[in-house]
């Protein structure tokens, strides 16, 4: 195949997904191997294996769960339990290809932009609803992520300045409101009242996954629980608009697409009324993202295909 553009690789916490990526975003072949947590030389080695079976002649694009620098440093990983560990250039030791890092969640936003449902479209917000919360922004046609690599953490948005306690240690981040985690303890919450009837009563485990399946059964509560979490995500959003003026806001993730139906219509009756200039301009358009888990493997593969091209690299 002629327009093999790179290889994508996700780096998750659970699990390294690789691909063969095309200039158009498509994927050819795919490769999967778990993870090593807390173990900086076993993820070395693993992701060395996966490269080396793909061709040596493509560059590498890899997006990580984890604050990464544009120098290929692993400043960060919470969900892989390693920190300042120089990845790139570790790879570099092991394989011929050239390799670029960047966070998945920008990885995810960059391919949505580009193959998915913000294809043709240069201003895309993608916002991810999983365990945690991230997200990515392409402005101009370009990711954003600051002088560092550490920009658009949009999980950690503070929404509520003495709110929440996050994962992350702050309080009152995006995340610790509108996670598949914060779902769950936002019913959990709820349910002290006794006074409320709900099918969640009966749940010994409770995230977005019990609370929007209740809601599709008919549970007022459960829904009234994934209203409330698409208005904090429409604070948020609003917010962001603001600042970017997006055409486009994607929300996506693993819990986005059950929670959809109660979540996002709050998110743009939030928007359309927060944002400056409400009532006179149109607000951006926030629907689902199309990619799902491949998002971030073809984002990874197109951003290193970028940076090697003789016109665009940088
Ligand atoms: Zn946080």
């Amino acid at each position: 195949v002629s327009d093999l553009a790179a290889i994508g690789i996700d780096v998750g916490g659970t699990n390294a997904r690789a691909a063969l990526v095309t200039r158009d975003g498509e994927i050819v072949e795919r490769r999967r191997r778990p993870t090593p947590v807390g173990d900086a030389d076993g993820l070395v080695a693993t992701l060395a294996q996966l490269i080396g079976e793909f061709d040596p002649a493509l560059p590498v694009g890899l997006g990580i769960a984890a604050l990464v620098g544009p120098d290929g440093m692993l400043h960060y990983s919470p969900n892989i339990g390693v920190r300042d560990l120089p990845l790139a250039e570790r790879l570099r030791a092991e394989v011929h290809n050239p390799v670029r890092m960047l966070n998945d969640a920008s990885a995810a936003a960059l391919g949505e932009q580009r193959a998915g449902a913000g294809r043709g479209i240069d201003d895309v917000v993608l916002l991810t609803i999983g365990t945690g919360v991230g997200g990515g922004v392409v402005a101009d046609g370009r990711l954003v992520m600051g002088h560092q690599g550490f920009g658009a953490e949009l999980g950690h948005l503070i929404v509520e300045p003495d709110g929440r306690r996050c994962p992350c240690g702050n309080r009152g981040c995006l995340e610790a409101y509108a996670s598949g985690t914060a779902i769950g303890l936002h019913a959990r919450e709820g349910l002290v009242d006794h006074s409320i009837a709900s099918s969640l009563r009966d749940e010994t485990e409770l995230s977005g996954r019990e609370v929007s399946a209740a809601a599709a059964a008919g549970d007022a509560f459960a829904a009234s629980v994934l209203t409330e979490v698409g208005r904090w995500l429409g604070i948020a959003v609003a917010s962001l608009t603001n600042a970017l003026d997006p055409k486009l806001v994607l929300i996506g993730g693993g819990a986005a697409q059950a929670t959809a139906p109660w979540v996002l219509p709050p998110v743009r009756e939030t928007v359309a009324r927060r944002i400056i200039g409400a009532g006179w301009r149109t607000p951006p358009t926030v629907q689902l993202a199309s990619l799902g888990d491949d998002a971030g493997v073809i984002g990874a593969g197109l951003h290193a295909a970028d940076l090697s091209d003789p016109v665009e690299g940088r």
